[in-house]
């Protein structure tokens, strides 16, 4: 079957209300199926490993803007810190000065969102609530970064009352540090199966994968 990506993405920025911003997430994806969005005007795309994400920058036109999404390990960052928009997932202040020093190198201010952990499961990053404040405080001093936001992802669950309630804890968050930090603008919530949750929840930015690209193996 052929996955006609642009009429999807049509239908899709039909349902969400023009200011959230849509990163579609290419991971794993081929450079045609990006360029077909790209050619029917889409241009943040999400990628979670830094190798992918650098080869296809390479190849693809500049204009687009790349989101770090995934797990960052630290020293991959200088793979990045040329070109990257966006890194979504800083869940250690260790990870913050390392792209404070490879943005310094490259010439650049990278702007930065903290990953809040609001899931009741292991398997996912982020630093803990109660982190976020003093952490966006200390990152006052790098002056090559710019923490500009929060994300943080729901647990894997039907439970949509679940999923609401997590997002409302990142959400209350959110609105505490854009109180304090006129920076703070972007919050980073939802994905295919939540999106319309987190948009209730007021995210302004959601990462929507396989209800563009399909599913992936
Ligand atoms: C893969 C991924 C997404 C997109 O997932 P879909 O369910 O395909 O929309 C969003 N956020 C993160 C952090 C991801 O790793």
């Amino acid at each position: 079957m052929t996955i006609r990506i642009s009429d999807n993405l049509d239908a899709f920025l039909e349902t969400i209300p023009s200011s959230v911003e849509l990163v579609a997430v290419s991971k794993t994806k081929p450079n045609d199926m990006i360029m077909e969005a790209y050619q029917a005007g889409q241009r943040h795309f999400g990628e979670n490993k830094i190798q992918e994400m650098t080869s296809k920058w390479e190849t693809l036109p500049k204009d687009i803007q790349w989101h770090m999404i995934g797990h960052v390990q630290t020293n991959k960052v200088k793979y990045m810190a040329p070109y990257v928009s966006l890194i979504h997932g800083v869940d250690r202040e260790k990870l913050l000065n390392e792209i404070n020093k490879q943005a310094f190198k490259n010439n650049r201010i990278i702007d930065c969102l903290l990953q809040v952990f609001i899931a009741n499961e292991t398997t996912k990053f982020g630093l803990s609530p109660n982190e976020i404040l003093p952490l966006i405080e200390r990152s006052l001093s790098l002056k090559n970064i710019r923490v500009v936001g929060l994300m943080g992802m729901a647990t894997f669950t039907q439970d949509n009352e679940q999923i609401e309630n997590e997002f409302k804890v990142l959400k209350e968050l959110f609105f505490l540090a854009q109180k304090k930090y006129n920076q703070i603008s972007i919050l980073s919530m939802g994905m295919s199966n939540d999106y319309q949750i987190a948009i209730n929840q007021e995210s302004n930015m959601i990462r929507i994968g396989s209800k563009i690209f399909g599913n992936r193996d």
